[in-house]
Formats: structure tokens, sequence, C-alpha cells
């Protein structure tokens, strides 16, 4: 029986993970892909205090590593189920665990852009990671869609592979920091298409063009690109766990600042209902939720 069962090791869960077994408890954490969650995505992270700069999966190897010095056991395995009581019940892909508290440090998968045949260009041209398939499009045309930090960011780092590309946004003014887009503003081969939407990816079998609207002219113009990455937000994976976690309209879940959902129950990181959603966000919900988790196992 563990202490202290984490669910996600992204950067929320794996600082909980820290936390927990440097407080000297059992700890297991389980990870369904890879670690570092949406993070390790990231070509560059400027914003991290401390590190200067580094890869977000340089960042998220050093997390991982880190909870591990101190003893924190890993998993690569799906989470399916937690059944509730004064010992949680935890099956697996592969098994069943016992802990006395559980921490869901969930995290969010990529939104979908919702076109038609979507799913069919995922892996031919169409990329929901620009770091991970930026350079199975070297020198060629791309589009990004989004306008967000994510975005605005892809269209930097393909700036440097890519030989032209055409960042989509569906309004004029942008999420993303105002650094990054006075950055992408000055790099020759990016064009900002604003006020626009995906309407149509087209091409057989690999995507050959995009098709976007302008919202306010509803004129529609077809770029001819070899590669759509989709960086338009995220959604909580949440879902699974709906019957334990009290979910807000949007899927996340619904704790205070304490990580707290219940006495054994915590959650942390960017599947929490909260206003900002940061590596340091994530961070020091993963150490509130442990710290919790700790007192209540006593
Ligand atoms: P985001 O901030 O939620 O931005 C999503 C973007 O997609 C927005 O511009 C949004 O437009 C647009 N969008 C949403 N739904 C759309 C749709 N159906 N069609 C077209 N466009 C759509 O997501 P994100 O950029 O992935 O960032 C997520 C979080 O991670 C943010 O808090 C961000 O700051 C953080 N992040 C941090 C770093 C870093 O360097 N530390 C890097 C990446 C991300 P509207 O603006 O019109 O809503």
């Amino acid at each position: 029986m563990y202490d202290i069962i984490i669910i996600g090791g992204g950067p929320a869960g794996l600082t909980a993970a820290l936390y927990g077994v440097r407080s000297g408890r059992r700890v297991l954490l389980f990870e369904k892909t890879g670690y570092g969650g949406q993070i390790a995505k990231s070509p560059l992270v400027e914003n991290y205090p401390g590190i200067r700069a580094a890869s977000g999966m340089e960042l998220s190897e050093i997390l991982r590593g880190q909870a591990e010095s101190f003893g924190c056991e890993f998993r690569k395995e799906r989470v399916l189920s937690v059944t509730d009581g004064d010992i949680k019940k935890i099956t697996t892909s592969k098994g069943e665990y016992e802990a006395r508290a559980v921490i869901f440090a969930l995290g969010t998968e990529e939104r979908m852009l919702g076109l038609e045949n979507e799913e069919k260009y995922v892996g031919r041209g169409l990329s929901y990671c620009a770091y991970c398939d930026g350079n199975f499009f070297r020198n060629r045309e791309v589009a990004v869609i989004g306008g967000g930090n994510t975005a605005v960011q892809d269209a930097l780092y393909l700036s440097d592979i890519c030989k032209k590309i055409y960042l989509v946004h569906r309004r004029n003014e942008f999420r993303a920091e105002s650094s990054l887009v006075e950055k992408a503003r000055l790099r020759e081969n990016i064009e900002f298409v604003t006020d626009s939407v995906p309407v149509e990816i087209g091409g057989t079998p690999i995507v050959q063009c995009l098709k976007v609207k302008n919202k306010l002219t509803e004129v529609e113009r077809e770029l001819s690109v070899n590669g759509v990455f989709a960086a338009i937000g995220q959604i909580p994976q949440t879902k699974e766990f709906s019957d334990i976690l009290p979910l807000d309209e949007g899927g996340y879940v619904i704790a205070g600042e304490d990580c707290t959902v219940r006495d054994g129950i915590y959650v942390c990181g960017d599947c929490r209902k909260k206003e900002i959603r940061q590596l340091t966000t994530a961070v020091s919900d993963g150490t509130v939720a442990a710290t919790k988790a700790v007192a209540f196992v006593g």
C-alpha cells in the first residue's frame, strides 16, 4: 500500500511527487504517455524562475529525475478508475493498487479544430505539436492556427525550419504575450492571417492546402501548405474520473486554492478550475496538493 498515488506526470504531478517523497511518504506516480505533460512539447521555456532557458523536455526530465532521486516510484500505466474510501483502490491497465490519498494531476490534451475529415489528416500533414513534427516540414510552407502562447511560439519555432508560416487567428488581438507576438511580427517568413478561421483542409492523401475564411469579410482564401499545426488550446483529461471528481461545465475539477476535493482526494495543475494556467502555477498546485495529502495521511 502506498501513502500517496499521483495520477499524471506533468509538472504538477512531478512536483507533488517531489514534495511527497521528501516528506518521507511512500509515493507512486502513474503516467500514461510521456513525462512533462504539455510543457514537454514546448521548444523553449524562458519563464520558469531559476532556469534562464531550457526546452520543455529538458525541464521535464530534471523534474522527474529530482523526484526519483528521493525515492518516488514511477509506472507507465493508464489509470482506468479510482474508488474512494478510507483506502483508495486504483485500477490501471496493468493491475490494482492501494493508497491512502490520491492526487489527480491529469493535465490537458489538445483541442481539435472540429473540421470535417480532421482525423484523416492527423499524421498526414496535420499536427498538434510543432516541436515534435516541425522537422518533417523543413523548407515547406505551413499554417499554424491559434493566437495563444503555444501558437505564436510554434510559429516562431517553425520559422527557423520552414520556408513560410501563415499564422491563422480568429481575432486581431492575441492572447499570447505581446513580446512573443512582436517577435513573430519581425520574422519575414511569418504572415499574420487574422480575423480568420480554418474551414477546410484539402489534399489527397496528405495535406496540400488549408482554406480559411475571414470572419469580417466572409472572403475565403486557400493557403497552399503542406502542414497544418493546430494550437487552439487545451481540454482537461478528466472525463474518466467524473464519478469521483466534481467537474465544471468545461470539465475542469472544482477545487479551491488548497487543491483539496475532499480528505484524501486532491487535484493539481492545469486540470483544476482556476484562472491562470502556467508552468509556475502548476508546480505551485503540486506543492499545495502534496502538502495537504501528507498532512492527511499523517
Ligand atoms: P490558449 O492560451 O487557450 O489559446 C488558445 C488560442 O486558440 C486562443 O487564441 C483562441 O482564440 C484560439 N482558439 C480556441 N478555440 C478555437 C477555435 N475553435 N478555432 C480557432 N481558434 C480557437 O492555449 P495555449 O496557447 O495552448 O496555452 C495554454 C496555456 O499554456 C496558457 O496559459 C499559456 O500561457 C500557457 N503556455 C505557456 C508557455 C510558456 O512559454 N511558458 C508556452 C505555451 C503555453 P481566442 O484568443 O480568440 O480565444
